[in-house]
């Protein structure tokens, strides 16, 4: 018997516990203010007019729906980026699948350093990924516990030490604070690091689209070194159980995009044959059919908006609470996820007590707090608190 996973066992205590005050804090998938699962608009829309159309349920190809993945990299790289006439995309089975074929990818081929170097922490799945694509997993220091924000120093201390050409994985956005971009690029560009960007988040962190990509578009413009990315449509379309997503190579030139495909088709074939086809269509149509796309682009910025509003309420109620505490960290902070700085005990006491779910690392689902509980688990987080 093996043990269960950190965060999915959070939800199965949440699901025991019968006090109506419980939240679930543990999963990242957005919720309304109600507390309900939301399914965007342009979604619901996209799905009927995929609907009326009567669609048969042939295969796709290895790579995936074209349709999609095209509209999915200008979306992630920019409708004018140069870099798309030598990008080398594959649908995938949404975020976790696209670094799956990622670190199949590297493991086979990126030869110079066997070993992914991941922030401390990072996503708590990136590191069984890539063990089990037979990579070796390395660290760099990100979180700094004594300010709950990013220790940048030692980050690029961290950076520059790597060997050089390692691969380092980079959150697109909503885990590396803007504003520091040009630093860490600078040393990855240094020491000739190759980038693995993972961006499951793209709108959610400031609501806007274009900017969330700011930094994956930076590094292919300089085009110093290597870039890949993983895309996940699960947060930022509502998409979560339909799994869609993407894996690109941006390829030196025309040639080595064919020859990174190939190879990347050689790699899918016996992993999954291809990619389901319904969440592709859907994504597609919203990201293609102009109304649909600017009705999403408003529904992402709602939720994004949502969020920060829950960030500010949660921080000024610990304020009013009178904690002694600093907690400017929940408003500093961006994207889905808090890192609240709590201690595995207190968030033992905040489940004991309190029914209240998170993981032990102290990390707090933004999505899951509503105007409705937020006040709650203020009062509860300082009751943990407070001495
Ligand atoms: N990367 C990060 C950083 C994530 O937080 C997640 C989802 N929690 C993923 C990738 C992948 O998610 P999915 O496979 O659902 O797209």
């Amino acid at each position: 018997m093996g043990p269960p996973d950190a965060i999915l066992g959070v939800t199965e205590a949440f699901k025991r516990d019968t006090d109506p005050r419980k939240m679930n804090l543990g999963v990242g998938a957005y919720r309304t203010d109600e507390g309900k699962p939301y399914v965007l608009n342009a979604v619901r829309k996209a799905e009927q007019s995929l609907l009326a159309q009567n669609l048969d349920k042939e295969y796709l190809p290895i790579t995936g729906l074209a349709k999609f993945t095209s509209a999915a990299s200008e979306l992630a790289y920019g409708a004018e980026s140069p870099a798309l006439s030598r990008l080398a995309i594959t649908q995938s089975i949404s975020g976790t699948g696209a670094l799956r074929i990622g670190g199949a990818f590297l493991e086979k081929f990126y030869k110079t350093q066997p070993t992914i170097y991941l922030p401390t922490p990072s996503w708590g799945n990136h590191a069984a990924i890539f063990r089990d694509c037979g990579m070796k997993v390395g660290k760099y220091t990100y979180f700094d516990p004594s300010t709950n924000g990013l220790n940048l120093s030692g980050m690029l201390e961290d950076l520059k030490a790597l060997p050089k050409g390692s691969a380092v994985l980079l959150h697109a956005c909503a885990h590396n604070p803007t504003g520091q971009w040009a630093q860490i690029q600078q040393v990855v560009e240094e020491r000739e690091h190759l980038a693995f960007f993972d961006m499951a988040y793209q709108g959610f962190a400031s609501g806007d689209a274009d900017r969330d990509a700011a930094a994956l578009r930076t590094f292919v413009s300089s085009g110093k070194v290597p870039v890949v990315l993983s895309q996940s449509f699960a947060k930022n379309m509502g998409l979560y159980g339909e799994r869609v997503g993407t894996f690109s190579v941006v390829g030196a030139d025309a040639a080595e995009k064919d020859r990174v495909l190939s190879q990347i088709k050689i790699l899918v074939r016996p992993m999954y044959s291809n990619p389901p086809i319904n969440g592709a269509r859907i994504a597609a149509e919203v990201l293609t059919n102009q109304e649909l796309r600017q009705e999403w682009l408003g529904e992402v910025k709602y939720m994004a908006d949502r969020i920060i509003g829950m960030r500010k309420q949660l921080r000024g109620r610990l304020e009013e609470l009178g904690s002694k505490k600093p907690w400017n960290h929940i408003t500093d902070q961006i994207g889905m996820f808090c890192y609240t700085g709590l201690k595995p005990e207190q968030v033992d006491r905040l489940a004991q007590e309190f029914h209240v779910y998170l993981t032990r690392d102290g990390r707090v689902s933004m999505a899951g707090i509503s105007s409705g509980n937020v006040n709650y688990l203020a009062e509860s987080i300082h009751a943990v608190t407070k001495d």
